[in-house]
């Protein structure tokens, strides 16, 4: 018997990468998953290999009409809704004088006005439900920040900000908002990136997209007693700066 059994979920950029694994943990506890993003060979083929209930549907986030279609046929074709997982995410690099208008417009409207749209969108559903959880993926940058990802880390700092407000506006109706921020994933929005890139890090590698699957896992079963809350997993980034001194050096007097 699965954790999740007679459950439904709606996972967006389902089609790959974290997405994609996240899809398949809900799926392997019973959900039925609706595997909505708008790569449609890739979204149909996951769905397939899911099986049970779930399905995949064409869904492009930053459109409030597409929004609408997915929940109602969700709820007509497999029941209310009780999980959100708002993952669609683009990255845009760039310093901020550099990004054009254009890209840093795209970003806040993929990252962040997607999921505002989802969670107004699927609230009525997830009260239908009788409450239930959603997981918005923020993201390291939607805790610090780096040079050169400018629009990126305004989404996610925004995304951070409004999983508080959905937080506390729908607790009354038994429904638990949280972010997640992961740091370096591997999956395709990282793949020009080397071992280099995660080399200082306290735990001295690229995550994979099954851990984060399991962080949200947590969040959607086990973690009944948290919302509005963030849930990290960045490889030890926060926790400061590995050392650079020792007992031996000199300086440390
Ligand atoms: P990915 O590029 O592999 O997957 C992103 C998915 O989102 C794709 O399937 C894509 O088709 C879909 N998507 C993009 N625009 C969409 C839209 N308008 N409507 C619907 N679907 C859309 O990237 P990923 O690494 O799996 O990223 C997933 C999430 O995790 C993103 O929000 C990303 O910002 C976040 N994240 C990733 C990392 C990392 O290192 N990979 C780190 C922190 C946060």
């Amino acid at each position: 018997m699965g954790r999740l059994d007679e459950r439904v979920a709606i996972v967006t950029g389902g089609a790959r990468g974290i997405g994609a694994a996240v899809a398949r943990l809900l799926a392997a506890e019973g959900a039925a998953v609706v595997v909505a993003d708008i790569l449609e060979p890739e979204g149909r083929g996951l769905a397939a290999e899911l099986g049970g209930r779930s399905r995949y549907r064409f869904l492009d986030v930053t459109g409030e009409d597409g929004w609408q279609r997915t929940v109602a046929e969700t709820e007509r074709e497999l029941g209310p809704v009780s999980v959100l997982v708002n993952n669609a995410g683009i990255a845009a690099w760039g310093s901020m004088e550099e990004e054009p208008l254009t890209s840093f417009r795209r970003v806040i409207d993929v990252n962040l006005q997607g999921p505002w749209l989802g969670m107004r969108a699927v609230a009525p559903s997830l009260r239908r439900a009788g409450g239930g959880a959603i997981v918005n993926i923020s993201s390291l940058a939607g805790l610090t920040s780096y040079a050169g990802i400018g629009s990126y880390a305004a989404s996610k700092w925004g995304l951070r900000g409004l999983t508080k407000t959905a937080a506390l506006e729908l607790a009354p109706d038994g429904i638990r908002v949280c972010s997640v921020h992961p740091g370096a994933i591997r999956t395709d929005m990282t793949a020009g990136f080397g071992d280099a890139y995660t080399a200082g890090q306290p735990l001295p590698r690229f995550g994979e997209p099954e851990e984060v699957a399991r962080m949200v896992l947590f969040i959607v079963v086990d973690a009944t007693f948290s919302t509005g809350a963030e849930f990290v997993l960045d490889g030890g980034i926060l926790a400061g700066r590995p050392a650079v001194l020792t007992s031996g050096d000199p300086d440390l007097g």
